[in-house]
């Protein structure tokens, strides 16, 4: 037990900062934990995302675990047939990623490699944009509609600060959002401590929130060495580990253009699937998840 703790443990405090989170924390502990993957398809290379589509359905049939793709709009437009089979499969979802990877929110990202970098952040008048014309074209493609968003680049404490966002987000139909995906740095890892939530306090309590955990792909497989297969696991199995003994919700984020890269195979992401079936991990899709909070 750590000095904190203990002095936590003897005021009464809760040993958790997350009081935005677990005021409002959408689910309940459930037994060996859930397993959410979310893929973000954005690559404008279709040399890149339609080896990705072949193989990604082959893991996913082969293990039987549901996923969802967070689309942009740009990459369904270069790929429209080659995404049809998946807007009708069980194993998966279409979302939304924006159109042009526009992000939400400015991050100022303090990575311990190289450096200081800032990202802007889109007006809101091109967010709305963008998250409309996507959601057109998924429904006009496909018959989806969508329901929900992962935030381009995600940021440290989602959208708790952004009402303006949200409001914008609701009145274009999304109901779930995948935006907290960093931490006070703006970099990773997200602890597990961040559970999925739901935006009440902002005037949205019908909008979850789903954060990102651990690391988001790209981060740990640069820092780890991109043909270190076993150098990525070892810094994910344990979130997906602690998710299952605690009963929590794990929810990974990767890519089209970086669960091939340098692995076209998918060995990495197909070892994750197989570790939350050995783990005994509930599987679902965000969509599916969303809705099952939503009815209780
Ligand atoms: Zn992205």
């Amino acid at each position: 037990m750590t000095t904190a703790t203990s002095a936590s443990a003897v005021l009464g405090i809760p040993t958790t900062n997350h009081g935005v989170v677990d005021a409002h924390r959408a689910a309940q502990p459930a037994a060996n934990g859930t397993f959410l993957i979310g893929y973000d398809v954005e690559s404008g290379n279709v040399d890149v995302t339609r080896p990705f589509l072949r193989r990604v359905l082959e893991i996913h049939e082969a293990t039987g675990v549901p996923a969802t793709f967070f689309l942009c709009g740009r990459t369904v437009a270069l790929n429209r047939d080659e995404l049809r089979p998946f807007a009708r499969h069980p194993l998966f979802d279409l979302q939304q990623h924006t159109y042009n990877h526009v992000l939400l929110k400015s991050v100022c990202i303090e990575d311990p490699d190289e450096g200081v970098r800032f990202f802007k952040g889109g007006t809101l008048d091109q967010i709305r944009d963008e998250v409309r014309r996507t959601s057109d074209l998924l429904r006009d493609e496909y018959g989806v509609e969508c329901r929900g968003l992962t935030g381009p680049y995600c940021y440290y404490r989602g959208l708790v600060d952004r009402h303006d966002i949200l409001q914008i987000l609701w009145e274009e139909g999304i109901r779930f959002t995948r935006t907290w995906g960093r931490n006070e740095r703006d970099w990773q890892p997200v602890e597990l401590d961040v559970q999925p939530f739901w935006y009440a306090p902002q005037g949205f309590p019908a909008v979850l929130e789903v954060p990102i955990h651990g690391w988001q792909d790209i981060s740990l497989r640069k820092t780890v060495g991109w043909t270190n297969f076993q150098g990525f696991l070892d810094g994910t199995f344990p979130y997906m580990e602690r998710a299952a003994h605690e009963g929590l919700t794990f929810s990974f984020c990767t890519h089209d253009h970086s669960s091939t890269r340098e692995d076209p195979g998918m060995q990495i992401t197909e070892s994750i699937l197989r570790r939350a079936t050995a783990l005994g991990m509930d599987t679902t899709t965000y969509a599916a998840y969303h809705a099952a909070l939503e009815v209780r």
